[in-house]
């Protein structure tokens, strides 16, 4: 019998129980470890290993469904290891379009260091035209902030075929929505800033591979750039995850409450979530996910009627990230960067009750509209 995902959740990577031992041991802080004579494993120096991240990397083994994780200091941080370890120059890498803008940004570090980069955009699986000669295809699904889908086995079976290694950015969906390394990726990445820790107060990453050689890499970046969690975020984030399938459960119930309620809206366009039946990723999605997330995007019609939208709401914060318990909702477009129209809206559902969080936001549209 498998365990269910809160199961799962509210034990992963905890230790077996000992006498008059805590349930998760608190951060180890450490620079160096006693190390007397030869040097040998696991703990010599604390930007090489540290037992907390011991602790929260098997845990995030386990709900990946199995691998080996590397855990950094943010999203970002996981995200360059990942794609600056396994290229070099020569190679080719395939990118979406419409990933996340600072993954996007690497794009120019890449070619400055004689690497080809080749981008096409995630609807469509449109990245499967791209995978010749490629060294790493990289997606990321659903996208952020547009929420466009791509068939992760579908494209890691061209990918392979093709002699490419196959990363998915896998932030907004977290292993509990989405097992990107069961569906053919051979790297699971993620900013564990959003959904994964989900209390808006940590920033971490992981990059997470069943291939030995691929981890190893992994590692020696962190290693070598020194991109590394402290202890106490690193015990945070493990200490959040005993409630991730909890979190996720809310935050998704809202968010497709959420995106139901704003179906016909007469002020809203291009409203979409990847749970909603009618959703062009719907399909898609529902094949290779097992929760939607809790991201909505939609459109008011003007940059005035977002801000006028935002400044109504009572019980959402105007920030940026998602993720988070406490609900929020930005104006994407203040950041320039991405394919977005002036009013758009990316809304993250936290785990307020589904009502309070329906009546605001429609309360907010009202005042938005008037
Ligand atoms: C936020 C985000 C990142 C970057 O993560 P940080 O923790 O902010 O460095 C990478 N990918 C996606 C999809 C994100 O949403």
């Amino acid at each position: 019998m498998v365990d269910g995902d809160s199961t799962r959740s509210v034990r992963a990577g905890r230790p077996e129980a000992e006498q008059h031992a805590p349930g998760l041991p608190g951060p180890t802080f450490a620079s160096h470890f006693h190390l007397a004579g030869e040097v040998a494993g696991p703990y010599t120096y604390g930007r090489d290993t540290n037992p907390t991240w011991t602790l929260l990397e098997d845990a995030i083994s386990e709900l990946e469904g199995g691998g080996l994780t590397t855990v950094f200091s943010s999203g970002m941080a996981a995200v360059s290891a990942a794609m600056m370890s396994l290229v070099s120059s020569g190679d080719t890498v395939v990118m979406p379009d419409d990933c996340y803008q600072t993954s996007r940004a690497l794009r120019d570090r890449l070619e400055s260091y004689g690497v080809t980069v080749r981008m096409a955009p995630t609807a469509g699986n449109a990245q499967l035209n791209e995978v010749r000669g490629a060294r790493l295809v990289w997606l990321e699904t659903p996208s952020n902030p547009g929420l466009d889908v791509c068939d992760i086995a579908r494209i890691a079976a061209a990918a392979h075929e093709a002699g490419a290694l196959v990363a998915v950015d896998n932030t907004l969906a977290t292993p509990l929505g989405q097992r990107a390394l069961d569906l053919g990726a051979d790297l699971a990445v993620a900013s564990d800033t959003k959904s994964l820790t989900g209390h808006g107060d940590v920033l971490l990453g992981h990059v997470t591979t069943r291939d030995e050689a691929l981890a190893q890499a992994v590692r020696t970046w962190r290693k070598t750039v020194g991109a590394i969690p402290g202890p106490m975020e690193a015990w945070l984030a493990h200490r959040s995850l005993a409630t991730l399938a909890l979190r996720l459960d809310r935050q998704t119930a809202n968010a497709l409450a959420l995106a139901t309620a704003l179906r016909g809206h007469p002020l809203l366009s291009g409203l979409r979530y990847p749970g909603l039946a009618d959703d062009p990723a719907h399909v898609l999605a529902a094949k290779q996910m097992s929760r939607f997330g809790c991201v909505v995007s939609f459109a008011l019609p003007s940059q005035d009627a977002a801000d006028r939208f935002l400044g109504a709401l009572r019980l959402v914060t105007e920030a940026t990230s998602f993720g988070s318990v406490t609900s929020t909702a930005e104006r994407r477009a203040r950041w320039g960067g991405d394919a977005v129209p002036p009013g758009f809206i990316r809304f993250s559902c936290g785990i307020e009750d589904t009502d309070d969080l329906i009546a605001d936001v429609l309360q907010a549209l009202d005042t938005a509209g008037r």
